[in-house]
């Protein structure tokens, strides 16, 4: 059976800030009713124009800051999810809160829900970092909301931290790591500073106000947190996220982010939300109104046209060789599990030489592949070639 993830954005932000370009409004909260019921008529008219319940193993609220809305605005979004969806036994359902937008009541209400998953976005312990990103939260805020997660009942909790900041130190990003470790998080997403164009930080940089960021400074960071995070009982499964091993060696891992990195199908809902399923990839379209709108108003006939939704702005089609490509470039990301020999036979009835001989031996020559033990059947990076990760999956583009 072909189990499926649903991705749900909330695109609702208190504030901007200065690092981020993903697809979020401050100052919209108005909207947020609106968007909810949008939500609800875009779930039904996907979910019912597929011909079949589908079966469903995560779903993500993401954003933005999902812990903007109420319980009661939840509720109402997953009686649609429940009502249309086949939600299986131990499904993963997360949440990615904003530490200064939740309280004791507010996790208490989330986990009675269903919640069962959370991921804080706590990005650095300087007070002065978090002034450079324009985070509305401190420390102090982190640390409350752990405590209150952990006593609404939340066993699976991850922590957010951004690395290669300008102006930052190794001595700093240490301080953060450990301030995160003494938290006792069960998962870790570690991601490099990037500084996209059209934001703030963008403009300061430009302008010389803040320092360009080092990349060699966040090259040693990365590599002194995979050392103390292995130290600290942390297995990295992905280039970005480590979970902490429990007494038996075994992992909780995002299983949402596996979906993807599987390259299996998910649903996305919401204003510039991405899906993957039955040959395309679909895309919102992006801003709050314009969604509320085309939940609103659409007149397409749902039956034919699934995964197509009314807010659907584009459908791409993905032929066989783009689906084998993409398998590698987002499997290989997988640092332990990398791409099953196994599972792309079964999924595209030839094996991994038959399609990229070439560049498998090219690459494992290089030093950056290996065929990981004991079965050599999971083709994987290399520790070497985790450092150039994005040299690798562009191997096996075009
Ligand atoms: S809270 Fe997250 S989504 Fe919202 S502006 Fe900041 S980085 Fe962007």
């Amino acid at each position: 059976m072909e189990f499926y993830s649903l991705y749900l954005h909330i695109p609702f932000c208190r504030k901007r800030c200065s690092y981020c370009d993903f697809n979020t409004y401050a100052g919209q909260e108005d909207w947020i009713p609106r968007y909810v019921d949008a939500l609800c008529r875009e779930i039904d008219r996907v979910a019912q124009s597929a011909g079949e319940t589908l079966p469903v193993r995560t779903v993500f609220f993401g954003g933005g800051t999902p812990s903007l809305l109420t319980a009661g605005q939840f509720e109402k979004i997953l009686t649609h999810l429940a009502g249309n969806f086949s939600l299986q036994p131990n499904f993963e359902m997360s949440l990615e809160a904003n530490p200064g937008t939740v309280t004791l009541d507010s996790l208490r209400a989330l986990y009675d829900l269903g919640f069962n998953r959370i991921s804080f976005g706590m990005q650095t312990a300087n007070p002065e970092e978090l002034i450079l990103l324009q985070r509305l939260h401190g420390t102090e805020d982190v640390i409350s909301a752990v405590g209150w997660a952990r006593q609404a009942g939340f066993d699976n909790l991850n922590l957010d931290l951004i690395f290669g900041l300008p102006g930052q130190t190794l001595e700093s990003w240490q301080k953060t790591l450990e301030q995160a470790l003494s938290l006792k998080p069960e998962h870790l997403s570690l991601y490099a500073l990037t500084v996209e164009m059209g934001t703030l930080m963008h403009r300061w940089v430009n302008r010389g106000l803040v320092a360009n960021p080092d990349d060699d400074l966040a090259a040693d960071m990365y590599e002194w947190a995979g050392k103390r995070l292995d130290e600290g009982g942390f297995s990295q499964y992905e280039i970005s996220n480590w979970a902490h091993r429990d007494e038996n060696g075994s992992i909780r891992s995002c299983r949402h982010n596996l979906q993807y990195w599987r390259n299996q199908p998910y649903l996305g809902f919401g204003a510039g939300a991405h899906g993957y399923c039955r040959g395309y990839r679909t895309a919102n379209v992006n801003g709050i109104a314009a969604f509320v709108k085309h939940c609103q108003e659409s007149t397409l006939p749902p039956e034919s046209r699934f995964p197509i939704g009314p807010a659907t702005d584009q459908a791409t089609p993905v032929d066989e060789p783009t689906a084998m490509q993409e398998t590698m470039m987002v499997g290989l990301r997988l640092t332990e599990e990398g791409v099953s020999q196994q599972a792309f036979s079964e999924r595209f009835g030839r094996t991994l030489e038959d399609v990229f001989e070439k560049e498998i031996r090219r690459l494992i020559g290089l030093g950056l592949l290996e065929w990981a033990p004991p079965d050599q059947d999971r083709l994987r990076l290399t520790q070497h070639g985790r450092l150039l990760g994005n040299q690798v999956f562009m191997e096996f583009v075009g």
